[in-house]
């Protein structure tokens, strides 16, 4: 079919227009319209993922303030074009030691770094083979865009026998397994252990998304990489969750970084972020590993709030973090679930497919250790009164 052509070029908008209209009516018919609203002030947020409260703290902010005067607004362009500052240099390799890895590198977001250096690895597999990729089915959006053009085959949702078996039946020269160490909207862990174990078994490299994970769990908030000693070869994180900033890192040997500097289009071709974002992770990365504290509570409210939906007869499924679903099923119920929740006073979020699997839409909570007591009793009556 050929389109037609655009009789008034004036009114171009209008000619696109008409072919969003029919699909966001589709949404909308299947409960599944979006939309970025501003919501009203005061309301307590169990739905971001600020999980230490460190957004908020004044030694991110003052220390952000510090690096854009010392190094401006932005970047002005590639670290590869204008360069990189001595600091920024000094910020990774604290990093990389934070990961106990030899070397890191820092993107402006999780999204650009998935979705630009699985690609970047993939192009190690020897001339004429198509690298294997094995993935997790409940693998993040920024993990699927890495993998555009290349068949994933997927295990189920932390079955390592499963993986075991695929990792049998597919042999190559070069695969992955791509997983997460802690899943956004499940809440539940991977045993990184066993899975690094079960890929150097087959002669598979790990790919570890730490999003959820860095930060919280793992000995100092160091996520779960480092609990399997050196087996995870390549690990990410975010800089946007647990330590309160925005950015990306991705760990692993020098030459690992160095092939990423060379080879990574989305470090390449990007402006790097901006210094603001550096100076509140190098505050971060001076506080989080002393926040053993908020550690705790964070796994005591969450406790407690898992133990009050389950009271209630509601599926929190494996979650044992600070993620904690409240699967209600019906997209209707869980939109309705959400509002009920907000005349409450509380922002709680309804997690609709295909973010999530036909038939488990959920509210997803997720907690912060910065949540007064106060604020923790109320969520917890209001999850009594409203569900
Ligand atoms: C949030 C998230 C990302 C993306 O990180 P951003 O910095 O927000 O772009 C990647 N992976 C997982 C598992 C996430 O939850």
């Amino acid at each position: 079919m050929v389109a037609a052509p655009v009789e008034d070029p004036t009114h171009a908008h209008d000619a696109l227009d008409a072919l969003i209209v029919p699909q966001l009516d589709a949404l909308r018919a299947k409960q599944r319209w979006r939309s970025v609203r501003a919501h009203a002030p005061g309301l307590i947020d169990v739905a971001g993922n600020d999980y230490l409260g460190l957004s908020r703290h004044p030694e991110l902010i003052a220390r952000a303030c510090a690096w854009a005067q010392r190094h401006g607004a932005g970047s002005r362009a590639s670290r590869l074009v204008s360069g990189t500052s001595a600091e920024l240099l000094a910020l990774e390799a604290r990093l990389a030691t934070f990961k106990g890895t030899e070397a890191a590198l820092l993107f402006a977001s999780g999204y650009q770094l998935n979705s630009s250096v699985l690609p970047a690895l993939f192009r190690l597999a020897p001339t004429g083979s198509t690298p294997l990729i094995f993935t997790d089915k409940l693998n993040h959006a920024s993990m699927h865009a890495g993998c555009t053009g290349l068949a994933q085959i997927r295990f189920r949702h932390n079955d390592l026998a499963h993986l075991d078996e695929l990792l049998q039946a597919h042999p190559g020269p070069l695969r992955f397994v791509i997983t997460e160490s802690v899943f956004s909207m499940d809440g539940d862990r991977a045993d990184v252990p066993a899975l690094a174990a079960l890929a150097a078994r087959h002669g598979a490299f790990v790919y570890l998304d730490e999003a959820h994970a860095t930060g919280v769990l793992g000995p100092q908030g160091r996520g779960l990489a480092c609990t399997a000693g050196h087996a995870v070869p390549i690990v990410m994180g975010t800089l946007g969750k647990a330590l309160g900033g925005a950015g990306a890192y991705v760990a692993g040997s020098r030459m690992l970084i160095d092939w990423l500097i060379n080879r990574c289009a989305g470090f390449i071709y990007s402006t790097a972020p901006a210094p603001a974002s550096f100076g509140a992770l190098d505050a971060a990365l001076d506080l989080v590993p002393g926040m053993d504290a908020e550690r705790t509570r964070l796994v005591q409210i969450s406790d407690a709030l898992r133990t009050c939906l389950r009271e209630r007869g509601i599926d929190t499924l494996q979650s044992s973090t600070q993620i904690v679903p409240a699967v209600l099923g019906d997209e209707a119920a869980t939109l309705a679930a959400a509002e009920r929740l907000r005349e409450a006073g509380l922002l709680a979020i309804a997690i609709r497919p295909p973010t999530v699997p036909t038939g488990s839409a959920r509210l997803r909570f997720a907690l912060s250790a910065a949540l007064s007591d106060a604020q923790v009793e109320c969520l917890l009556s209001s999850v009594r009164n409203c569900l």
